[in-house]
């Protein structure tokens, strides 16, 4: 698919062409110097430094590694043999031997080979990683041990790309991993202790359909949008499985119903809201395509119940255990310019005046909470302009995530 951009901290194609050759793509190789992290801290080692990184972590120390937009990388980089390598581990003199990088799990088949050298040599070896590269069984049964620094909220990176639970599990399964986090503030010690590590949060980013959830104020043009991207993506021969809330099943349909006619309560419109979205979990995990295009989900939920009362964290606890969205595309939109659109249209409750004016910053709100609380991915579109321009920018907002996906067809 030409028009999908390739991510800044991508690994790109030198890594590609050094795995092709056997070589592997070296930023340096320097010691002996002391051990900073891990069991063999204050341990004098060798240190193999990797080039090439896929994630973009803000403080990372290292950027000469990946950061094409500040370094000349190839400058800062070579390929070397297998016997260069050694000849140049082997002149240091320490009987630990460090590979860090960069990401070196990027380059995980050329690992097997040093670090049998390093075992043949009587030197241990460590494997320094992100945690976001899942292991391959050659490496994962090679003697040595996995430093696993998995990134935390602080570096910016967004969850789905540095936490992979297969990868974590993975290395986890191996015996041989320990883990690091780096630490910035108290609030970091709940995303280490908290989220980072709880299972029922990795699995809520367990491999499946992307799902991206289309938001925004009635009038704005999600029903436009979800169909236009729909169509666009399937004529790019990528799978796409269209949603709407409420949904089609029973939850949502009653939940339309009631919502149509008279005074209903508040807390039981909640309460079937986020039962609708648990009843289609399954479908949301549907296997068989590639992204599934929600017209609304929970953050709308968040917004529309708010304007009807219904706090937000109440509704966040509510809807605990269903998956989040990898995207929200958010819908900007002018409310004024949406009730024009509308042209003073009232089909159910929350299209009526109070809920109505409130939803505006209801909206809001939820954007923060989410983006504040759940490391929430948010796109924001502007929605006043031509409906091919918002289809544009929703194209270039997918465009990395569809290129992370594994199984989507990148044309
Ligand atoms: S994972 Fe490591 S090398 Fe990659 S960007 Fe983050 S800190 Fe830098």
């Amino acid at each position: 698919m030409p028009d999908l951009l390739p991510h800044p901290g991508s690994p790109g194609r030198a890594a590609s062409r050094a795995r092709a050759d056997g070589r592997l793509l070296v930023a340096e190789i320097f010691g002996p110097t002391f051990q900073g992290e891990g069991p063999s801290a204050g341990r004098l080692a060798a240190f193999v430094r990797l080039s090439r990184c896929q994630l973009s972590c803000v403080w990372c120390d290292t950027p000469y590694t990946w950061d094409r937009t500040r370094y000349a990388l190839r400058a800062e980089s070579r390929r070397m043999s297998q016997a260069e390598v050694w000849q140049a581990v082997e002149a240091i003199d320490a009987g630990l031997v460090v590979i860090t990088g960069g990401e070196p799990l990027l380059q995980q088949d050329r690992l097997v080979w040093l670090a049998g050298m390093c075992r043949a040599a009587g030197r241990w070896t460590e494997i320094e990683t992100n945690g976001a590269v899942v292991p391959s069984r050659a490496i994962a049964g090679a003697n040595c041990r996995f430093n696993v620094s998995l990134k935390l909220a602080n570096s910016g990176v967004p969850a789905r790309r540095r936490l992979r639970p297969d990868a974590i599990r993975a290395l986890a399964s191996t015996g041989k991993a320990v883990w690091k986090f780096v630490v910035t503030g108290p609030a970091d010690l709940d995303d280490c202790c908290g989220r980072t590590l709880v299972a029922g949060d990795l699995d809520r980013r367990a491999p499946g359909p992307v799902l991206v959830a289309i938001e925004g104020i009635d009038g704005s043009g999600k029903t436009t949008l979800a169909a236009a991207l729909a169509a666009g993506l399937a004529r790019r021969g990528i799978r796409v499985t269209g949603h709407r809330e409420p949904s089609d099943g029973p939850a949502g349909r009653l939940l339309r119903s009631l919502s149509r006619g008279g005074d209903r309560h508040p807390v039981m419109l909640a309460l079937l809201s986020a039962a609708d979205r648990y009843d289609q979990q399954a479908r949301l995990a549907d296997q068989g395509c590639d992204l599934v295009i929600s017209d609304r989900y929970y953050l709308s939920g968040l917004a529309y119940h708010a304007a009807d009362g219904i706090g937000q964290l109440l509704y966040q606890r509510l809807n605990a255990g269903v998956r989040r969205p990898d995207l929200y595309l958010f819908l900007h939109l002018d409310p004024a310019i949406a009730a024009a659109r509308l042209g003073g249209r009232v089909r159910d409750r929350w299209e009526r005046g109070g809920i109505a004016a409130r939803v505006p910053q209801s909206y809001q709100a939820a954007l923060h909470l989410v983006e504040a609380t759940e490391d929430a991915e948010v796109t924001r579109l502007d929605a006043a302009r031509a409906p091919q321009d918002v289809l544009a920018q929703a194209l270039t907002a997918l465009a990395p995530l569809l290129a992370e996906h594994e199984g989507v067809p990148r044309g």
